[in-house]
């Protein structure tokens, strides 16, 4: 991945790619203390690029730093980065980072850094996606909000979801499917989970895990088509009710599910009007996307 042309935004300016270098005694790297976001640009605007924004410095906070940079600079910045590298169509990474000026847990002397990269990245399932992907369900579980700062789009969260993503490819899944501490479902790997159950959608409650920018805008999608939505606590058991399931996130999309461990489905009527609806609203000029009030 570093071995390609283009620019990389990274503490003010941009710089080649191969240049986006960090030292390997930064604190983020040994100790996790890093934040990033997952953006879409599509036809040349990102998708809720405040949001996403907004959501970075809020994760950032919640892991007691400030990112040294106001939501308009790191607007700027993204769009400034994606144009440079000349696309329109793009998943956008912002990262910020603790520094290498001081190396043990305590971390209060180092540098906050930031970097945006851009790079094609047509949807996270590839090809497989529209026949809908296939769910293992994972061993490890997200953990308590007191375990982890689960609000936070915190690289160390990342860890469980690594181990999980591995062991459901090694059993020939695409993705896994979390539970949480209580054994709650709780989201996919990289993305929320909704499950259509007598023409409602529900979706679990985020109490340990993130309240996916798409998951929002889905649920909004739901309830201007007058799909009733509800959000609760659903328990493993009842995965076998639903006519239909499909993932939401910023790089899975709208993606249908056709398995999970044992249990099959069929992409419907409502995952394919939510998809369709998604697909129409993230081409929509930003003005347009902000006029829609959510829903
Ligand atoms: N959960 C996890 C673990 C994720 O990585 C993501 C992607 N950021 C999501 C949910 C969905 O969030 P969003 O819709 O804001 O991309």
């Amino acid at each position: 991945f570093d071995d390609r042309d283009g620019f990389i935004w990274y503490d003010g300016a941009l710089v080649p790619w191969r240049d986006a270098k960090l030292h390997v005694l930064s604190h983020g790297l040994h100790y996790a203390s890093g934040v990033f976001e997952g953006e879409r640009a599509y036809g040349g605007n990102i998708f809720k690029l405040r949001a996403h924004t907004e959501r970075l410095i809020q994760s950032g906070r919640l892991l007691g730093f400030d990112i040294p940079y106001t939501a308009e600079q790191i607007d700027a910045a993204c769009k400034q980065v994606l144009a440079a590298n000349g696309q329109v169509e793009a998943y956008v990474r912002p990262i910020a980072w603790r520094g290498s000026e001081q190396l043990s847990v305590s971390a209060q002397a180092t540098k906050i850094h930031l970097a945006i990269a851009t790079w094609a990245w047509p949807n996270l399932f590839g090809e497989n996606r529209m026949k809908g992907v296939r769910l293992g369900i994972a061993e490890w579980r997200r953990p308590h909000p007191q375990t982890a700062p689960s609000a936070s789009k915190a690289a160390g969260l990342y860890m469980i979801g690594t181990l999980s993503k591995h062991k459901a490819e090694s059993e020939g899944f695409d993705d896994a499917l979390m539970l949480d501490w209580r054994g709650q479902v709780a989201e996919a790997t990289g993305a929320n989970v909704f499950f259509a159950i007598d023409g409602e959608l529900h979706t679990p409650t985020p109490d340990c895990f993130l309240n996916g920018i798409t998951r929002r805008t889905v649920m909004s999608i739901a309830r201007r088509r007058q799909i009733p939505v509800v959000e609760r606590a659903i328990q493993p058991e009842e995965i076998k009710r639903a006519s239909e399931v499909f993932l939401a996130g910023t790089a899975a999309e709208v993606t249908p599910v056709r398995q999970i461990g044992e249990l099959h489905f069929t992409p419907g009527q409502i995952t394919e009007t939510l998809l369709g609806d998604y697909e129409a609203l993230v081409r929509m000029s930003p003005e347009e996307v902000e006029q829609r009030a959510p829903i």
